[in-house]
């Protein structure tokens, strides 16, 4: 095992990233299936042209205010809603890559749950489908819901977490549709964010603030700095 890493690691000082290989993950042995081991890993890395071509026109439009290189494309080991390991793609501010990659690990190491981390791309860049997917993103070049002005996600400095369970919440309006369900935060439930969360504290911790604590809408999903 020892030499796997020391492999993984060789190939990500060739690749140029800047890689955090975790510790070998313990296989999870699953009651229904033979157990598993997957690649763990929390690695940021200038956006690969293969990822550039997934992005140019959908969440990064050719009149995109910023640049290309002020982004990271992001690989990150996380638990699943099934307990299973996954290694998810995030693509964010250069700003923020240290601080997402050390909460997507701590995150990882407490087996905090995470529906999917997957690129705003693979949802055609739609940010409500992304979330009626309950997925994890950050970047996507767009306005700020119903208003003109840019949305912190359009700079790679917002981040939404398992957003079907944390909507967006107006007195007229949840989002994404389906989610009005879990608007009321006085419930109890799964996957819900709020001040005792560890997300929450981990994203607290490094100066990020929370939507949820915004007035006059909420978005427990959001974090942003
Ligand atoms: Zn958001």
């Amino acid at each position: 095992m020892r030499k796997f890493l020391s492999i993984a690691a060789a190939v990500c000082l060739l690749a140029g990233c800047q890689c955090r290989q975790g510790s070998a993950p313990a296989p999870v042995v699953l009651s229904k299936a033979e157990p598993v081991s997957v690649e763990t890993v929390f690695s940021a890395e200038p956006i690969p042209a293969s990822v550039e071509a997934r992005m140019r026109g959908v969440s990064y439009p050719d009149d995109a205010e910023i640049k290309l290189s002020d982004l990271r494309y992001l690989r990150l080991s996380y638990v699943d809603f099934d307990g299973l390991e996954q290694v998810g793609e995030l693509v964010c501010n250069k700003a923020i890559a240290e601080d997402l990659m050390a909460i997507f690990q701590a995150l990882y190491e407490a087996r905090y749950p995470i529906r999917s981390i997957r690129l705003i791309d693979d949802f055609g860049g739609d940010d409500e489908a992304s979330m009626a997917a309950d997925n994890t993103s950050c970047f996507n070049y767009r306005r700020k819901t119903g208003m003109r002005e840019l949305s912190k996600h359009a700079l790679g400095l917002a981040v939404d977490i398992n957003p079907f369970e944390n909507p967006y919440v107006r007195p007229s309006r949840v989002r994404p549709a389906g989610a009005s369900v879990y608007a009321d935060r006085t419930k109890d439930f799964p996957h819900k964010i709020d001040k005792e969360d560890l997300c929450y504290k981990l994203f607290r911790a490094r100066g990020f603030s929370w939507g949820g604590s915004w007035r006059s809408v909420q978005d427990y999903q959001h974090f942003e700095k």
